[in-house]
């Protein structure tokens, strides 16, 4: 083994003095050593190589619990472990096969570092549901993660790999794969988007984050969570059936359940535990909800221009100072009763009232090849897969906000973007439209994508229509950001029998209740003004709401049937 860089005496470091303070403090909860060992060749990807170096360098001096070596690609060391991706550094290699092929940059630092982590501890960091699901497997599993560095989804699928690979070290190698870095590999199975997980060398594939239960059940089956239902076979935990199965839950009875992590959950549940409540937040997905995509945030009160994934994570670290909030714990389903019972991916809680603050999905075009070419050329997340079209040809398709931040975030990546949208003005807020402009972005007015074409394998263009003289065109491009607004995410809230208004969002009155006694609801879910602040202030109102009704439960004395307006339904 070749030591890098490494004298311990060196004054110069890569890391910046904060981040090594951080850490420093972070790595003295580390318990067992932890080696990392690099591997690269001359010529290939040398400055990610280089990163990759100076970073675990800079780790092995922060603590003696971490030892670094480099090795070459052409090593007797590489051979013995069957390493052939330059660079690919390797945590505990003679323990288990957590690997990183590209330099671990940007989001996928955090997967990094976490992994060193729950190597050290000696612990999967698994639910205990999860590692039931895990348990009967008897075959290998190969699970390639590939990832960009500003996808924010990607560090929690890289961990759910990373896990199962520390708690079933003989059967389970895992593997994030930078994509930029990897092409070939990329090619191969063919990633338009990502997290996408390749199992096996493509026995099973995956696109998106999972909730980690739902991840593990595909992993072991090879096979998607809708197959395994369909035939039977999914476990009766992730198949919404309350009862057996679940592992211990913490806790089990709560005065609040807070569904979703966005801005509105994330402040309901600052103000409830503030307010004396025993409160949780559970989040199938990432904390930050929509705004953890948004490229840039520019109309936050006390930050001129902010990326939406750094604002989040400046939120949700203030909120985990009062509340635990548990990431990839998906709520299927919650019954009325006496109390409120939340059946989860991982347990049930009984609890006395519950906040949906589930949100809005992306709304797609329903043009023909939508689907088909999901994920490959056509996308919903800029902030994610943008990365994967330096130096190509998009359109972004849409006249809102979102359409418009995506476009800006797309030119400055150095892709070749064009704006279509179905009418001859933008509703997107003045600054932005300004800035398409300046920028001199491409539009096509007054057009409606009505097919996506393609090769089969991938989305090669766009059939066009303009509205106003009906006259068709196509357009060659390598992808296409949808970015066409949002469709509430009731089914929750419908499933409990809340009040939905006319457009479709959950109705709620000023404190934020819903026709449901005990169930409130903030956010994009309730439609509205839906900006941060506007999500905020409702989320805050709501958790105010549910502290009240819980010291004085008016519904427990006068229920009134749901009538929309719900005014007096609690
Ligand atoms: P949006 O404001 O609803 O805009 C959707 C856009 O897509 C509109 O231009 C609409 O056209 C177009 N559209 C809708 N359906 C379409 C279809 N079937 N085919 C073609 N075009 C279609 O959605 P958004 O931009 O995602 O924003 C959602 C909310 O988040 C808004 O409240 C927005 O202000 C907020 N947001 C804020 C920021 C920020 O402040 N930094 C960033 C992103 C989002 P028409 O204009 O013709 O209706």
């Amino acid at each position: 083994m070749t030591p890098l860089f490494g004298k311990k005496t060196e004054p110069d470091w890569f890391l910046p003095e904060d981040v090594r303070k951080q850490l420093k403090e972070t790595f003295a909860d580390l318990k067992n050593p932890v080696a990392l060992e690099l591997f690269a060749k001359a010529g290939v990807n040398d400055e990610f190589s280089d990163y990759t170096a100076k970073f675990a360098t800079d780790l092995s001096r922060l603590t003696d619990k971490i030892t670094f070596a480099r090795h070459e690609l052409s090593s007797d060391r590489a051979k013995e472990l069957g390493v052939t991706a330059s660079p690919t550094l390797c945590v505990n290699p003679d323990k288990c096969h957590v690997r990183f092929l590209g330099a671990p940059l940007g989001e996928e630092g955090k997967s990094f570092i976490t992994a060193i982590f729950l190597a050290s501890l000696a612990t999967s960091g698994l639910s205990e549901t999860s590692l039931s699901i895990l348990e009967p497997l008897e075959e290998e599993r190969l699970v390639q993660v590939f990832v960009s560095p500003t996808c924010p989804y990607c560090p929690g699928q890289v961990m759910h790999a990373v896990k199962c690979a520390l708690a079933r070290p003989k059967l389970v190698r895992a593997e994030c794969v930078e994509m930029s870095e990897n092409p070939e590999l990329a090619e191969r199975y063919n990633v338009g988007s990502v997290p996408h997980t390749v199992i096996n060398e493509g026995a099973h594939t995956g696109l998106g984050l999972m909730p980690e239960e739902r991840f593990v059940a595909e992993m072991v089956h090879l096979a998607s969570a809708e197959e395994l239902k369909k035939e039977g076979a999914l476990p009766d935990f992730l198949d919404g059936k309350t009862g057996a199965g679940y592992g211990s839950i913490e806790p089990g009875e709560v005065d609040l359940v807070i569904v979703g992590a966005g801005p509105a959950g994330l402040t309901a549940g600052i103000y409830a535990v503030r307010a004396g409540l025993k409160a949780v937040i559970l989040e199938k997905s990432i904390v930050g909800g929509q705004v953890a995509l948004t490229p840039v945030v520019e109309n936050y009160p006390g930050f001129a221009s902010v990326p939406g994934k750094q604002l989040m994570d400046i939120m949700s670290e203030h909120a985990r100072q009062y509340i635990p909030v548990h990431e990839g714990e998906e709520v299927e389903g919650i019954e009325r009763g006496e109390s409120l019972t939340v059946t989860t991916s991982r347990g049930v809680y009984t609890a006395k009232t519950v906040i949906l603050t589930t949100g809005a999905a992306y709304r797609q075009l329903g043009a023909p090849g939508e689907d088909v070419y999901f994920g490959r050329g056509v996308n919903y997340c800029a902030s994610c897969d943008g990365y994967l079209y330096k130096g190509k040809k998009v359109a972004v398709i849409g006249g809102g906000n979102t359409a418009l931040t995506d476009a800006l975030h797309l030119k400055h990546l150095g892709v070749e973007v064009t704006i279509i949208h179905r009418r001859d003005e933008f509703r997107a807020q003045v600054p932005l439209r300004e800035s398409v402009e300046r920028e001199g972005i491409p539009i096509i007015w007054n057009t409606v994508v009505e097919e996506i074409m393609g090769d089969g394998k991938r989305a090669t263009g766009l059939r066009l229509r303009n509205v106003r003289d009906d006259a068709t065109s196509e357009l060659a491009v390598d992808g296409a950001f949808v970015a066409i607004g949002q469709v509430a995410a009731t089914e929750l809230a419908k499933s409990l029998g809340t009040d939905l208004n006319e457009s479709g969002f959950v109705a709620v009155d000023s404190a934020m209740r819903t026709s449901v006694p005990g169930v409130y609801a903030a956010g994009d879910l309730v439609g509205g003004l839906q900006q941060i602040v506007t999500a905020i202030g409702e989320g805050s109102v709501a958790a105010m709401s549910a502290f009240e009704d819980i010291s004085h439960p008016r519904w427990k004395k006068a229920p009134t049937p749901a009538n929309g307006s719900n005014t007096e339904n609690a």
